[in-house]
């Protein structure tokens, strides 16, 4: 195979490199992120002939360019397959606010998409390999469960997950500690900065990485963040959505999905705006609404994983939209919403129009509301189920709520963790030995 696609760094200063090679070391060297040297665009007629696609067929046209020199086709339907192995339906909450709900795959949230598309990238790499690979991972939540879910049975890989004990809901911790099998959790005593620190030190640690092959699952990861630009095509298998003004209102954190969606509109997409939606982190809406840039520390909120103050995507954005403030606002602006405000949005949309949102989805619903005109259709991703966040719902729209009996079982499953300190020594020592 043949293919003249390749991913640059942004930082410029390495050379570029196959997709299996920017997947598998997942950063350049030079602390860069990867880019494609070019972005494939589909025939108009493709979108004619979406309506009646299943989203890994859609999937299959939009990723072959990206992977042809690499993966072969047929192994990349069956990825994709696998990848797609539940339904991301767009539900319309009411006039012309709709939510594309991302949140049905195996651990509620959208991160399974890239997740799950990555570890079978990785798996069909390593096939070859005969040294187990080990994947390293620090969460705050989120990425921990769909990260170990995605790679869990995958052959010639083992995945250790570091959280900060009580520092993660209970439906999350279920994810990460009941799968077992080639899936251990490490339930560090400290909080996430500590996980992070320590996944950090191991790669650069010399008598660990002589003895083990470390990998990475990192959110930046092209094989994580490719794949995203694929649902941003569902509200346009409505045949009706054609022809209309098209906003799509992304909760943003690191700036992964929304990125992954401007990418998707540069392949021929055609939604007419992007808005990113914060909470208290909002350093980058009020860049967008200001053109100034005043960093400031992060700080925590009910929505978490979107408690980043400097998103790691940030030159992806600069590398599809420019650099210049006024290319960057053609194409995005941005909103903000804070706890209060999310809770009252989160009791108003279950009273008004029975629908149950979780903090992050609430946000998106929120700053879209705002910001929709009168001429749009509004679409906001629904970055995760209620459940996952269940005590920060009740709290907010006042009563209990029942999770779900998909996730109730993971409650009756066996939670199995070692606690660790947070030292890398306890780390090493688990790695090496156990
Ligand atoms: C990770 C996450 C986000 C933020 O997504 P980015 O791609 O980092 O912008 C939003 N909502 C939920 C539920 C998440 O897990």
């Amino acid at each position: 195979m043949q293919s003249d696609m390749k991913f640059y760094s942004t930082s410029k200063s390495s050379s570029p490199v196959s997709f299996k090679e920017a997947v598998v070391s997942s950063l350049p060297k030079d602390g860069g992120l990867y880019f494609p040297t070019s972005i494939p665009t589909f025939p108009s007629s493709f979108l004619r002939e979406i309506s009646s696609m299943k989203l890994w067929e859609i999937g299959f046209q939009i990723m072959r360019p990206y992977c042809e020199g690499d993966i072969p086709s047929d192994t990349l339907q069956s990825i994709l397959e696998d990848t797609f192995c539940f339904d991301i339906p767009l539900n319309n909450v009411h006039d012309q606010i709709h939510s594309l709900e991302l949140f049905h795959g195996p651990t509620f949230a959208f991160k399974d998409v890239g997740a799950r598309f990555l570890a079978r990238c990785l798996a069909y790499f390593q096939k070859d390999e005969n040294q187990e690979v080990t994947i390293l991972v620090a969460t705050s939540g989120d990425t921990g469960g769909a990260v170990a879910t995605g790679f869990h049975n995958i052959p010639g890989v083992r995945v250790v997950v570091l959280y900060p004990t009580g520092k993660v809901s209970d439906l999350q911790e279920r994810q990460m500690t009941t799968l077992g099998g080639n899936i251990t959790a490490l339930e560090v005593s400290g909080d996430f900065d500590d996980c992070q620190r320590m996944v950090k030190e191991a790669f650069l640690d010399r008598s660990i990485n002589d003895k083990i092959k470390l990998s990475s699952a990192n959110s930046i990861n092209i094989a994580r963040w490719l794949p995203q630009s694929i649902y941003y095509f569902v509200p346009f298998q409505q045949p009706e959505m054609l022809g209309r003004k098209i906003a799509v209102c992304v909760p943003s954190g690191n700036y992964g999905n929304i990125t992954a969606g401007l990418l998707a509109k540069k392949s021929g997409l055609p939604i007419h705006r992007f808005i990113a939606a914060s909470n208290a982190n909002d350093i980058v809406p009020r860049y967008l609404k200001s053109g100034s840039y005043e960093p400031k520390p992060t700080v925590a909120t009910i929505s978490n994983a979107m408690d980043v103050s400097l998103p790691s995507n940030y030159v992806r954005l600069q590398e599809l939209c420019g650099e210049e403030y006024q290319n960057i606002i053609k194409e995005v602006s941005g909103g903000a919403m804070h706890d209060a405000e999310n809770k009252e949005t989160m009791k108003h949309v279950y009273q008004q129009h029975d629908y149950l949102m979780d903090p992050h989805s609430a946000i998106g619903y929120g700053i879209l509301s705002e910001e929709v005109q009168q001429d749009e259709i509004g679409v906001y991703l629904s970055t995760a189920h209620y459940c996952k966040f269940k005590d920060v719902v009740e709290s907010a729209i006042g009563e209990s709520i029942t999770i779900p009996s998909f996730a109730d079982t993971l409650f009756e499953k066996e939670k199995k963790s070692f606690a660790i300190g947070n030292s890398l020594e306890e780390l090493k020592d688990f790695l090496l030995h156990r």
